[in-house]
């Protein structure tokens, strides 16, 4: 049912108008606010929060079957459940979250979440941006790249220096709203794809937060953010399977109907076999990403299997995307098939929420400790 309900709604209110959305970067918030109102922007969020209280399997879900119309409203959706509302869920007071993710759930209020600086992307733990203690205030001054949702999001959880470079217990997460004087959006990243989600900076100027916005302990931010990665690397594996899946639809639909030298081209091997290897490296993704959602839905660690997940369905991504351009052929190079647009969207899958080259040193550290 749940599949079923975002599958209208992307055919519904996304398929109309995701490439006029492309073209102009345009940052759809009325269609984050009607998905709001069917529960998928608080997937995860128990009903007592105002929440759709789902695991992570209706979540994958959720985001597979938008990711298959468009990348770009698949990635918000993730950015907003797993990011800003993932982390309050996680780690927040039960004040906070009783002020925070009824409105964040509902997607009255559309959340960002910063921990990349410019200087400071694969590397966030050398992050500059800085809060110092004023009595009861935190005053934050810095600047952070990157960010979803950076103009349009009403709240932000943001990571800020509050001990020694370096030190991993130096970090604090705070909850930080659009109206907080000193606090504003920068520049708006005009990108390659996924250019309907909207990436932009925040910048803080000597922007005062009351120490209630601090969530959970002092110095505890990185380690938390770290664990939000965790969820959050399964949307991302989400999101991947997606866009791999739209590709493979549309190449099976058009390679049946393209024909060349007399014969649909599905019936050359050459094409035939990449979407065998297509069809095989997807269901293979599918599968590492129900394992980390099983170990995620149980309380269990999942950092080495998410990022197992986040890994190759994000470089399957990539590779059926690609293969998809191909078996286009010349058409596929063009605006008019929906191929061209996953081949630009799935790039974003390798480099979001720590790059392909990052998951393999979070893989390889936690296979070595055994
Ligand atoms: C569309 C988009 C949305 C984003 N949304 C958010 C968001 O909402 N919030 C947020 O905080 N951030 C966000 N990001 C930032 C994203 O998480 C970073 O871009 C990503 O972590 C990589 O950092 P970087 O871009 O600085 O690359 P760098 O860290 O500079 O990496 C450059 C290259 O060096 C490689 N590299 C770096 N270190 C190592 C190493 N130790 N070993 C081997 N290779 C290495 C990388 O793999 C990469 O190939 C977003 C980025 C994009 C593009």
């Amino acid at each position: 049912m749940i599949s079923q309900m975002a599958i209208d709604f992307a055919e519904k209110e996304i398929r109309p108008h995701f490439m006029e959305w492309d073209e102009s970067q345009y940052f759809p918030v009325e269609v984050f606010k009607k998905l709001g109102e069917l529960g998928m922007m608080g997937v995860l969020v128990p009903t007592e929060y105002g929440g759709s209280g789902f695991s992570y399997n209706e979540y994958i879900v959720v985001i597979e079957e938008i990711s298959k119309v468009c990348g770009s409203i698949g990635l918000s959706v993730a950015a907003h459940n797993s990011l800003c509302t993932g982390h309050i869920l996680q780690f927040a007071s039960e004040d906070q979250k009783k002020k925070y993710l009824p409105k964040l759930a509902s997607a009255e209020w559309i959340g960002a979440w910063g921990l990349t600086e410019a200087n400071t992307g694969s590397d966030a733990m050398r992050m500059k941006t800085t809060a110092v203690k004023d009595g009861e205030y935190w005053v934050l001054n810095g600047t952070k790249n990157w960010i979803t949702h950076g103009v349009s999001g009403d709240v932000a959880v943001v990571l800020a220096r509050t001990g020694e470079l370096l030190d991993s217990h130096g970090i604090t997460a705070f909850i930080i709203e659009r109206s907080t004087p000193g606090f504003e959006a920068g520049k708006k990243e005009n990108k390659l794809g996924m250019r309907a989600s909207e990436t932009a900076e925040l910048i803080f100027s000597d922007c005062r937060v009351h120490e209630s916005q601090v969530i959970g302990k002092v110095g505890e931010g990185f380690v938390q953010a770290m664990k939000v990665l965790d969820g959050g690397r399964i949307s991302i594996g989400a999101l991947s399977l997606g866009i791999a899946k739209g590709a493979l639809d549309a190449s099976i639909k058009y390679s049946k109907e393209r024909e060349q030298f007399g014969q649909a081209i599905s019936r050359f091997q050459a094409i035939a076999f990449k979407l065998a290897d297509m069809a095989t490296e997807i269901e293979a993704a599918e599968m590492l990403l129900y394992q980390a959602a099983y170990l995620k839905n149980n309380g269990l660690k999942c950092t080495k299997e998410s990022a197992m997940a986040k890994y190759y369905a994000s470089e399957v991504a990539v590779r059926c995307a690609t293969e998809g351009v191909q078996i286009f052929g010349g058409y596929g190079y063009t605006k008019d098939f929906p191929v061209e647009k996953f081949y630009r969207d799935s790039k974003l899958c390798t480099i979001g929420e720590g790059t392909s080259e990052i998951q393999k040193l979070v893989i390889s550290r936690e296979v070595l400790k055994g």
